[in-house]
């Protein structure tokens, strides 16, 4: 049977009409993975049976005992709408916060996203984190209302509350789809309706479900399903209204097929020449054309070493090719390629345009590659919502295990790009940084537990960020030999223009003019933007000086000064956010043995620094959204573990039979939090967290975290001077 599937899958692959890539977008516990066996299982892959305890989709060992999605997973099944056979191919995205970047390398991947909502929950804030980086991708959305039957037989409803209680759901999730779209001039409406068809709802448990279509189609109505779930006849609605039937023919009939997207979004993800033969071959899912491959994620099998699977764009993946990796010199040579059935992967001949290959041999390729048969520009970095805000220390307790362990965490940082990992060879005590503690904790199990190695772990160490908060005076920076100087100024850069820069909305890979457009848009004076230097990270180097002998050719090493600066700043060396750097004046010495690096480098890091002091540098802590759900009687201690971390709670409210609290509460005070909030309410409050940016420190606390942080890295405690401002 298995081989019949994948024969009829290869059939597929070469009719673009007839796929379909999509993503299940959901809330943790909303029921991502119970419907997907449901799925898996209506297209004959799992049995009916073990649809809902197999959790197919959820391979790693770890995923199951947590009982949450972590690394994205391929599937893809075939099933028939309308007479035709369809190929769909569903990439898992993890449902956690603590993930969001392998939800965006997912969401890259796929042409549509099922948004599934818990009808009793409604929708939540990772609803609308998932909603919103499908649309931010141009990936169209339809909805999926889950566990209806808890409407039914927990809360008895009746029709007209049920119906109630599904619009309202309907119109969060359209709110959100409205405020995303609406000024996306290369989309319609996107927002879902019951009459379109784009909504459907039901019971994964249960394995029902309806839709408008649906409804009409076998003439049941509301009545009969509260009838049939409260007689417990739900065998009876699963046998008349099939879920797997009614989300599969959904997305057969609403999300569009690789034809349909890629002309549309080819634009919005890959900032190459939009007139090269390249592009072409790309909107038109050419599968004769220049293979493109784009990385979603990175996967291992004890056999066959890595796994790169990604969505083909053009052209056609075959065994033997020798394809470019994007940010690394030469080709590798293509080993196998294969197509992903539930956990397993099949080895095909070949993977034509349009489809979501598995691909062995691609050994330098990391979550995020563009890999192609000719050199081109690699797809727009992937953007990460969230930047690492915490950093934990491992240890191979036994020093045999040390290379192994190096091994690991650089395998590590290649399956997951929102992981960062500094290794040091000389003191045994590497970094691992990334989303949160659970992140954290995830990824140093599965070095102890994958991988059998033993570690000792340090306490987790919050990253902080510097900013400027006023405007600096004109500061001279002058190279050891006095015969090259920079005159700088530095000024804060205002929070709209920081959010384009972190969106990647402005960048220095995209076209001149759209980026002056960009900036003046969000309030940059003209001059300003059309004399940037170079953006470096959430900072902007401006080169204001006009004909100045020399400066040409020393560009580079200012740069590399203004990187030194910038990557470690005056206060603790933390990564400096949001500075505008003017350079307005420059001398240089004639001759360009007296103005290498040994001169330009340190000369600029000075003035940088220095003028960022001048301009009342800060500390910036990150923050993170807190939502709690807990029982009334629990509600005073949950808002009092927020309020005790100097979080703020911003609302109260009931939802269901429970009392949700929302805040936000500094990363740094959020150690430790699960324990907490676990003993303070006995256990009954479920939580979430959602990294929030940085903000400012307090003042009183400003010294006192800065001299941590600097005698941690070894830095002298006392500040320099001219940091008296405190
Ligand atoms: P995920 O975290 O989104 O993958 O959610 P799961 O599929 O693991 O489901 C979370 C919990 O909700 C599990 O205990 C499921 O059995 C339960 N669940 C899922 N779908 C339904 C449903 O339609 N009705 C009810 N009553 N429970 C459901």
């Amino acid at each position: 049977r298995r081989k019949k599937i994948v024969e009829q899958c290869e059939r597929l692959m070469d009719n673009p009409e007839q796929i379909r890539n999509i993503a299940i977008a959901a809330h943790v516990d909303h029921g991502k993975t119970t419907l997907t066996d449901n799925l898996l299982a209506g297209a004959g892959m799992i049995s009916d049976e073990t649809a809902g305890q197999q959790l197919a989709m959820d391979t790693e060992e770890d995923e199951q005992e947590r009982g949450i999605t972590i690394d994205a997973a391929n599937v893809s099944m075939t099933h028939e709408y309308e007479g035709d056979d369809h190929l769909v191919n569903l990439i898992d995205t993890p449902g956690h916060v603590d993930f969001g970047g392998d939800v965006t390398r997912a969401m890259r991947a796929v042409d549509g996203a099922l948004v599934v909502v818990d009808a009793v929950e409604g929708a939540m804030p990772q609803t609308e984190t998932v909603v919103r980086q499908a649309l931010r991708e141009g990936v169209k959305p339809a909805l999926f209302i889950n566990k209806v039957d808890r409407l039914i037989s927990e809360l008895q409803e009746g029709p007209e509350e049920m119906q109630q209680r599904l619009l309202d759901v309907i119109e969060d999730v359209n709110e959100l789809i409205r405020g995303m779209t609406e000024d996306m001039d290369d989309i319609d409406d996107w927002t879902v309706s019951v009459e379109d068809g784009t909504v459907a709802f039901g019971s994964a448990l249960y394995k029902w479900g309806v839709s408008m279509p649906s409804m009409q189609a076998t003439g049941i109505d509301f009545g009969d399903i509260i009838d049939l779930e409260r007689a417990d006849k739900r065998q009876e609605l699963h046998e008349r209204t099939p879920l797997s039937d009614v989300v599969l023919d959904m997305v057969a009939e609403h999300f569009p097929d690789p034809f349909d997207a890629q002309p549309r979004r080819i634009p919005t993800i890959w900032r190459g020449d939009a007139d090269s033969d390249l592009a072409h071959d790309m909107r038109d899912v050419d599968p004769d054309g220049e293979v493109v491959l784009m990385v979603t994620d990175i996967g291992i099998d004890p056999h066959a070493g890595e796994i790169a699977a990604g969505r083909v764009f053009s052209g056609t993946i075959e065994k033997g090719q020798d394809l470019y990796v994007s940010g690394t010199a030469g080709t590798n040579r293509v080993q196998s390629v294969g197509i992903y059935m539930g956990g397993e992967r099949e080895e095909v001949e070949k993977v034509p345009a349009g489809n979501i290959a598995a691909v062995t041999g691609l050994k330098d390729a990391i979550a995020g590659s563009t890999v192609s048969s000719v050199e081109m520009t690699p797809f727009e970095s992937i953007e990460h919502i969230s930047e690492p805000v915490i950093t934990k220390s491992v240890e191979a307790q036994n020093m045999d295990d040390l290379p192994k362990l190096i091994e690991t965490l650089q395998q590590v940082a290649k399956e997951d790009p929102t992981i960062r990992i500094e290794i040091n060879e000389d003191t045994g005590e590497h970094l691992i940084s990334g989303q949160g503690e659970l992140h954290l904790e995830v990824i140093t199990q599965r070095i102890e537990r994958n991988q059998g190695i033993p570690v000792n772990t340090g306490e987790p160490i919050v990253v902080y960020r510097e900013a400027p908060t006023t405007e600096s005076r004109e500061v001279e920076g002058r190279s050891p030999n006095n015969h090259n100087r920079f005159y700088i100024t530095v000024e804060p850069l205002s929070e709209e223009i920081v959010d384009l820069i972190q969106l990647g909305d402005v960048s220095m890979d995209m076209p001149e003019q759209e980026r002056r457009e960009a900036l003046q848009e969000a309030g940059m004076d003209k001059d300003t933007s059309q004399n940037i230097e170079t953006i470096h990270k959430t900072n902007i180097f401006v080169d204001d000086t006009k004909g100045i002998q020399h400066l040409n050719e020393t560009m580079e090493l200012v740069n590399e000064g203004l990187t030194e600066a910038l990557d470690d700043g005056p206060l603790a060396a933390e990564p400096v956010q949001g500075a505008l750097i003017r350079l307005h004046d420059a001398r240089l010495h004639e001759d360009a043995i007296h103005r290498g690096p040994a001169q330009v480098i340190p000369a600029v890091r000075q003035a940088v620094h220095n003028a960022l002091i001048d301009a009342e540098i800060r500390l910036l802590e990150p923050i993170q959204d807190v939502r709690i759900d807990v029982p009334t009687e629990h509600m005073g201690a949950a808002s009092g573990e927020i309020q005790g971390r100097r979080g703020r709670v911003d609302d109260m409210y009931q939802e269901g039979d429970l009392m949700v609290v929302e805040g936000i509460a500094p990363v740094d005070e959020m150690i430790g939090f699960s324990s907490d909030i676990r003993s303070a309410t006995e256990g009954r409050a479920s939580w979430n967290t959602e990294n929030a940016g940085f903000r400012v420190l307090s003042d009183n606390l400003q010294p006192e975290i800065i001299n941590e942080i600097r005698e941690r890295k070894g830095m002298k405690t006392e500040l320099p001077e001219a940091i008296n401002y405190f």
